[in-house]
């Protein structure tokens, strides 16, 4: 599976506006290269002024398209947001949409994974199956969005392995795999991941929303 912009040579510098719509810099820097080759200008939201993102809910694809309405809202650019999570099937599906606030404010991306690992505990290997899921949400101005599902199996370490990703990927290994999320290239992670998956599946969405001369 290929990335969508992939075989199309180099990051556009021309075209539409497109702006990513998120604050995390990781899902920034993972949306940006994935949207490189299609004809959009992809512009950060820290590069588009003081834009509110709306408080999040339960729903991944609700969340989606409201992170991606009110970016195009506001910015009057297409916009794409996603809504991500890991759900551990051993915790019933959690955290899930609440990926992000698991354990309270108070925690950054290792103290959530410590708490992950804690809650988990000693499961056997065939007892820490999870998934990360992605709904990507494409929005444009005046309020159509286009959302797309992506999915990446797998199951859950005992122990963080790897600096690269961000957030749950130090102790994610992807189906297949015998390494952690964090232990791929960027590249690598961006060809099997259900952010990858879910921008592949939403390219059409984007290229129709661009309209035969390219623009929005
Ligand atoms: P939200 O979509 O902004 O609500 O946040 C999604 C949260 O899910 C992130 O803050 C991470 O904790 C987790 N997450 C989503 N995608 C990934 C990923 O690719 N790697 C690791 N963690 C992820």
């Amino acid at each position: 599976m290929s990335p969508p912009g992939s075989g199309e040579g180099a990051a556009a510098e021309a075209g539409p506006r497109l702006v990513v719509g998120s604050s995390n810099p990781g899902k920034v820097r993972e949306i940006s290269a994935l949207l490189a080759g299609l004809p959009v200008r992809v512009c950060a939201l820290s590069e588009c002024g003081p834009v509110e993102l709306p408080e999040e809910g339960d729903d991944y694809a609700a969340n989606a398209a409201a992170k991606a309405r009110a970016v195009a809202a506001q910015t009057g650019s297409l916009a794409v947001a996603d809504d991500s999570g890991l759900e551990v099937d051993a915790l019933g599906g959690r955290p899930g949409p609440r990926s992000a606030r698991y354990g309270g404010p108070d925690l950054d991306d290792a103290g959530r994974v410590a708490r992950l690992l804690e809650e988990i505990g000693d499961r056997p290997e065939a007892e820490r199956g999870a998934r990360f899921v992605c709904h990507a949400s494409l929005a444009t101005p005046d309020g159509r969005v286009e959302t797309a599902v992506g999915v990446c199996s797998g199951r859950i370490l005992a122990a963080p392995r790897g600096e690269g990703g961000f957030g749950y990927d130090p102790v994610f290994v992807p189906e297949g795999y015998a390494c952690s999320m964090a232990e791929l290239s960027a590249d690598e992670k961006d060809r099997i991941s259900h952010r990858g998956r879910a921008l592949e599946r939403l390219a059409p969405a984007i290229r129709a929303a661009l309209g035969p001369g390219g623009g929005a």
